[in-house]
C-alpha cells in the first residue's frame, strides 16, 4: 500500500531518529509532529520547536505535558529562521521537519513565507548530521502557497548531488493541490 505523504514523512522519522538525538520541529503548529519526535528521541534526546504563534506553542505545551514528554522539548515562540542562533554552536541534528502553510483550525492568514522558510532550510542543512534528514511537507493550496512551493523546489533541485539526495514524494493524479513531501538527506 502506498503511504500518504504525511504518513511517509512519519515513517522516515521512525526510521531515522535514534534515542538521544537532537531534532527540530520548525513549524510546531498543534504539536502532532513535536509529540512524535519527542517519543522517538526518548528521555536522553531533545526536540527544539519553533512557531511564531503563541496559540501553537501553548497548545503544544499542553499536549506534551499531558503525555509526560515536556521535559525533552524546548519550545521557542519565534521564527524558524533563528535555528543557528538557538542551537548551541557545536550541536548537530539528525532531523528537521517543516509543515508549510497555515495552522489547522487557526488563523489562515498567518502562513509560512518563502524568504524565512528558505533561510531556515539553509540553516538546517548547515547543522545536519551525515545521513540526517530535512523533511518538508509542502501544503500550497492557499494564497501565497504556490510562490513558496516554487522557491523551495528551485532551491532543493539545485543542491549538489555529491552532498545531498533530494526526494520529491508526490501523487500525480490527485486533485486540489495535494500536499507533497520533500526529503533531503545529507550524504
Ligand atoms: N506540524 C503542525 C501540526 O502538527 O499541527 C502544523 C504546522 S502548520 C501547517 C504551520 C505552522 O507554521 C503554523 O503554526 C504557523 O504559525 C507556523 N509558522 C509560520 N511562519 C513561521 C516561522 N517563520 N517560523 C516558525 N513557524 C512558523
Amino acid at each position: 500500500m502506498l503511504l500518504s505523504a504525511l504518513a511517509y514523512s512519519h515513517a522516515l522519522m521512525n526510521q531515522t531518529i535514534q534515542p538521544g538525538d537532537t531534532v527540530i520541529d520548525a513549524t510546531v503548529g498543534n504539536g502532532h509532529d513535536t509529540h512524535l519526535l519527542a517519543r522517538l528521541v526518548k528521555d536522553t534526546g531533545k526536540v527544539i520547536g519553533f512557531d511564531i504563534q503563541k496559540q501553537a506553542i501553548d497548545t503544544t505545551k499542553r499536549r506534551l505535558i499531558e503525555a509526560g514528554l515536556d521535559q525533552r522539548v524546548q519550545l521557542h515562540p519565534i521564527g524558524h529562521e533563528n535555528i543557528v542562533d538557538i542551537l548551541p554552536p557545536a550541536e548537530t541534528v539528525s532531523l528537521v521537519v517543516y509543515n508549510l502553510g497555515y495552522l489547522p483550525k487557526g488563523d489562515k492568514s498567518i502562513i509560512t513565507t518563502p524568504g524565512s522558510t528558505l533561510s531556515s532550510v539553509k540553516q538546517a542543512l548547515s547543522r545536519l548530521k551525515k545521513n540526517g534528514l530535512v523533511l518538508l511537507m509542502v501544503y500550497y493550496g492557499h494564497q501565497g502557497g504556490e510562490e513558496e512551493k516554487d522557491v523551495i523546489l528551485d532551491y532543493v533541485e539545485s543542491l549538489p548531488q555529491k552532498n545531498y539526495s533530494v526526494l520529491h514524494y508526490n501523487f500525480l493524479n490527485q486533485k486540489n493541490s495535494p500536499p507533497f513531501l520533500i526529503a533531503i538527506e545529507k550524504k
